[in-house]
């Protein structure tokens, strides 16, 4: 039996509202506070695609651990499927390519039971005059949209007592004396919050254009993707990567490259741009690997869960899990 404790969770976008989820799990009589200055539609997760997706690059210490938290934010998402409506559905999709190791992502191999390389009938089903498609891989998949899924799970979070506050903190050191423990979930500011050079922004574009008939996902090389959402009948199209840029301001070379990618990828899409859309930019909190450790900061232990770059959907319920583990050896 271990002494009720007092944590606070300092962020809450995809991870740290993972991280509250899993603490209540765990720890069901410790007195938990998110304290943010953002919440919901505020959060950068908020306007992430959602698709669950990692890169093959590895997370965490090993690849191995990467699979694991993959593994385990998966059968989180999964048992969530059928039970509560919170914004997660199954998808599934293709990802092309004209190189074959593009196409190849060892952690879904090993995750989802069915992911399985293109047939050449589907490759030429997809083909157009302009986008022959070379190389490819299917797989059923889970889209998760934080738009449903974080007040979802903020009000769960509450029902089962957690507190929460809207607060900007600007170091630790302002509230170590009220909590035993404090997770760091601060997404991008964690830079200034630990003076972490590591953590850079990667800025992302999208377009969110209502297009009810694509049914599927895609991804293809220069970092085109089409992400349906299965609720609402929008589509995201992306997107670009632009490593160290802050800038949040649309651009309209942005905007014209994503069409034109995604327009060949999917011709129809053509027809949704009669419709009006919505751009949208947000800059991933990279770090060549997410951190997760535990510092003492004067009486409390502060366990930084940060750095999850263009994954932190994916990922945010393995990581969690890992996280909140590391309690463990203070309790
Ligand atoms: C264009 C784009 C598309 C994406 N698509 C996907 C996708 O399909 N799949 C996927 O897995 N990921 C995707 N991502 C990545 C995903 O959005 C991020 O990895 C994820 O949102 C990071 O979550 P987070 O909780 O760490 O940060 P955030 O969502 O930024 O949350 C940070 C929280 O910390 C709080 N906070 C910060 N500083 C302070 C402070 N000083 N005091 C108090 N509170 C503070 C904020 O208020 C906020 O609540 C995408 C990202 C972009 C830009």
């Amino acid at each position: 039996m271990v002494n009720p404790k007092k944590i606070a969770i300092v962020g809450a976008g995809i991870a740290g509202i993972n991280t509250a989820l899993e603490l209540q799990r765990l720890y069901p009589d410790f007195e938990l506070t998110i304290i943010a200055d953002k919440f919901n539609s505020e959060t950068l997760s908020d306007g992430a695609a959602g698709l669950f997706r990692p890169e093959t690059y590895c997370f965490g210490p090993s690849f191995d651990i990467s699979q694991e938290w993959i593994n385990d934010a998966y059968n989180f998402y999964k048992n969530l499927l059928n039970t509560e409506p919170c914004g997660i559905n199954e998808i599934s999709g293709y990802t092309f390519s004209k190189k074959k190791e593009f196409t190849e992502n060892h952690y879904l191999k090993k995750c989802l039971p069915t992911y399985r390389d293109a047939t050449d009938e589907e490759l030429l089903q997809h083909s157009t005059e302009n986008s022959i498609k070379e190389y490819g891989s299917f797989c059923t998949s889970i889209v998760i949209e934080c738009k449903r899924f974080l007040p979802w799970a903020l009000k769960k979070i509450t029902n089962n007592g957690g507190n929460v506050i809207e607060r900007k903190i600007h170091s630790f050191d302002e509230i170590c004396d009220d909590f035993d423990f404090i997770f760091n979930c601060a997404g991008l500011e964690a830079a200034r919050l630990c003076d972490d050079k590591e953590l850079v922004p990667i800025r992302g574009q999208i377009l969110r254009v209502k297009a009810p008939w694509v049914d599927k996902f895609y991804y293809d090389d220069f970092d085109t993707y089409i992400i349906p959402s299965i609720e609402d009948g929008t589509v995201v199209l992306g997107g670009c990567r632009h490593f160290g840029s802050h800038d949040v301001a649309a651009q309209q070379r942005d905007t014209d490259t994503i069409l034109e990618n995604c327009i060949r990828l999917v011709p129809s899409l053509k027809e949704a741009l009669k419709s009006e859309y919505k751009v949208w930019v947000g800059l991933r909190p990279y770090r060549s690997r997410v951190r997760i450790e535990a510092e003492k900061i004067k009486s409390a232990v502060v366990i930084h869960h940060y750095g999850h770059g263009g994954y932190g959907v994916t990922l945010g319920p393995g990581t969690a899990k890992y996280a909140v583990k590391l309690l463990l050896s203070y309790l």
